[in-house]
């Protein structure tokens, strides 16, 4: 298959800075799109990944699934795009297409997804790099079309931050008067605040941070409650219909399963791998709650969700970094020290 050099950066190692190097991209396909790439979001599972958090990594790692661009090529077979349209990828760039899962609109669930990055490329026989790179090559059924209404750069988040929590806030049914509370303030953890607010539901934040009440208001929450204050949480308890946990690391879920009402659900979004500590089922048992994950959005649902934003005017709240700043961002993220969201200015790495 005939290929193309492209800059790209990433990293070799879990312990190793990222730095730049060259990857290949395929010639496009019949039914490829070509995106030359303006902005690339950075989502804290970039860093897990980078870093081998979850032991899985396979290296050299091409992070970025937050990708918005212009498309400068596409196949003969392509129908959907053409050449100079606004687009976007997110967190996949391939399924099987035919299993139960696909037929549903629920690609994230399919056996053989095929993620933007760490993902297996069947074309060039690697792994998929993302989008801290020139441009990206995907079939047209995994492109997204975004609003030209909205900042360029602050969309680029919606493509993981705003799908990952659209995605449960649907599937629960949040609408008008629902009670609906996030955990972390982060760049999930913003965008729920935003996407639960649009939806008209009452908003409240748990943050251990004191310094993020102003903020979470101004995102359109309610309430905040300071996770660390034992007669805060107290306080908390039986409120909520649905809670959206995005913290990422283990963490006591137990006093969030308290502040559910009867039948309300805990959806875990953050956090990947046992708990620590367990989970006590009591407060699950006498007031039928439940504890749930959730994964990202499929591909139809994360149109909608752009669709929504273009119609809402709905962007991420963002930081433009350029590319050579990307390890300190890291950095920065570890400490939560973003509002909310770093987004890569690709001109840099082209420049
Ligand atoms: P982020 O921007 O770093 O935000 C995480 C927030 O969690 C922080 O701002 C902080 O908020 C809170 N937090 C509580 N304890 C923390 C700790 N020990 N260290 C750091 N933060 C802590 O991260 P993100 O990009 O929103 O991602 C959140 C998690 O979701 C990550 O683990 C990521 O891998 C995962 N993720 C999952 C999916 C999915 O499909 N399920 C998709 C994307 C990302 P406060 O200061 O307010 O407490
Ligand atoms: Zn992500
Ligand atoms: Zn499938």
């Amino acid at each position: 298959m005939k290929t193309i050099r492209v800059k790209a950066y990433g990293t070799d190692s879990a312990e190793a800075d990222l730095k730049q190097f060259d990857i290949n991209r395929r010639v496009v396909t019949a039914k490829d799109v070509e995106i030359d790439i303006l902005f690339c979001g950075v989502c804290h599972s970039d860093l897990h990944f980078a870093r081998n958090d979850w032991g899985m990594t396979q290296y050299p790692v091409v992070p970025g699934h937050e990708i918005v661009g212009r498309v400068t090529k596409v196949g003969d077979g392509v129908s959907k795009y053409k050449v100079g349209d606004l687009v976007a990828v997110g967190c996949l760039v391939d399924s099987c297409r035919t299993c139960d899962n696909c037929k549903a609109d629920l690609e994230q669930y399919c056996p053989e997804w095929v993620g933007t990055y760490g993902g297996y490329d069947k074309h060039l026989d690697t792994n998929t790099h993302g989008g801290y790179s020139e441009t990206i090559v995907i079939d047209e059924e995994f492109v997204l079309r975004v609003p030209e209404n909205l900042d360029h750069a602050g969309i680029a988040p919606v493509l993981c931050a705003g799908i990952t929590t659209w995605s449960p806030l649907r599937h629960w049914n949040v609408g008008k008067g629902s009670k609906v509370a996030v955990v972390g303030l982060g760049g999930l953890g913003h965008m729920a605040i935003k996407l639960a607010h649009a939806l008209g539901a009452h908003v409240t934040l748990f943050s251990r941070s004191t310094n993020k009440i102003e903020d979470a208001k101004a995102l359109g929450a309610d309430d905040v409650i300071i996770s660390t204050d034992a007669t805060q949480m107290e306080n908390a308890m039986g409120r909520f219909d649905i809670i959206l946990d995005t913290v990422p690391y283990a963490h006591d879920l137990n006093p969030y399963v308290g502040a559910l009402s009867t039948n309300g659900t805990l959806v875990v979004v953050g956090y990947l791998g046992p708990l620590d500590p367990m989970l006590v089922t009591v407060p699950m048992i006498m007031g039928r709650k439940s504890v749930a994950g959730s994964l990202i959005g499929g591909i139809a649902e994360t149109q909608e969700l752009l669709d929504f934003c273009g119609k809402h005017n709905i962007t991420s709240d963002v930081e433009v970094i350029n590319i050579q700043e990307i390890n300190q961002a890291y950095e920065r993220m570890l400490k939560s020290d973003v509002k909310y969201r770093f987004v890569i200015d690709m001109k840099s790495l082209k420049g």
